[in-house]
């Protein structure tokens, strides 16, 4: 199985290269920030717990995420693998991922972090969120708050993974298909080593 964490701040393209990955590795694509969404269009018990947090540009409590994740994997036994996206942001999701994988015999092939500068991100998240209805999108104030807790909290996951020697940080400025060129490089070196 191919495991990918998609990683790197807000607005660095981690959903637009998620799709184009899923078309030529036939991975299960899974967002957090998509589910979220999904339940909170549909007003459920769990939109209803992560509105506020989103609104604030805050993460929704690790119980919460690691629940709703554990879920989505567990609904696909037969995947390829997972492109994992916008998780894990935290050291305990982390942590309860590599639980996760485990217990499916599998683990986390390695981190791909996408490198944006934050006058970059504010740029294109502002840009995004003329056309994404997103209220996380439209405030400058949110989307910095959104970067320094990507900063804060985030970050220490790269760590986490470097420690396991699988995290990997790319130039995420260039066309879509530069940046797609840059992940398949990696990509194709896990490939050759499943394939063993
Ligand atoms: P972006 O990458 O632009 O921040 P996402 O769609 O990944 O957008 O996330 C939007 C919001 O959803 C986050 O600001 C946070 O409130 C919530 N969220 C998404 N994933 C997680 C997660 N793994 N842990 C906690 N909160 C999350």
């Amino acid at each position: 199985m191919i495991n990918l964490i998609l990683f790197g701040p807000p607005g660095s393209g981690k959903g637009t290269q998620a799709a184009k990955i899923v078309d030529q590795y036939q991975l299960v694509h899974i967002s957090t920030g998509d589910l979220f969404r999904y339940e909170m269009g549909n007003d459920t018990p769990l939109g209803m717990k992560a509105k506020d947090y989103m609104a604030k540009g805050e993460l929704v409590p690790d119980s919460i995420t690691i629940g709703m994740l554990r879920n989505k994997v567990e609904a696909h036994p037969d995947a390829r693998g997972f492109i994992f996206d916008g998780f894990p942001r935290t050291i305990p999701q982390a942590e309860a991922l590599d639980i996760l994988l485990a217990e499916l015999g599998t683990e986390v092939s390695g981190l791909i972090a996408l490198y944006v500068d934050d006058e970059e991100i504010v740029y294109r998240i502002r840009l995004r969120g003329a056309t994404s209805g997103r209220p996380d999108d439209s405030d400058e104030r949110i989307i910095r708050n959104r970067i320094s807790i990507y900063k804060n909290e985030t970050t220490p996951v790269f760590d986490y993974y470097q420690k396991q020697d699988k995290s990997h940080t790319i130039n995420g400025i260039g066309t879509m298909g530069d940046i797609f060129d840059r992940l398949t490089g990696i990509i194709e070196t896990w490939e050759k080593k499943s394939g063993d």
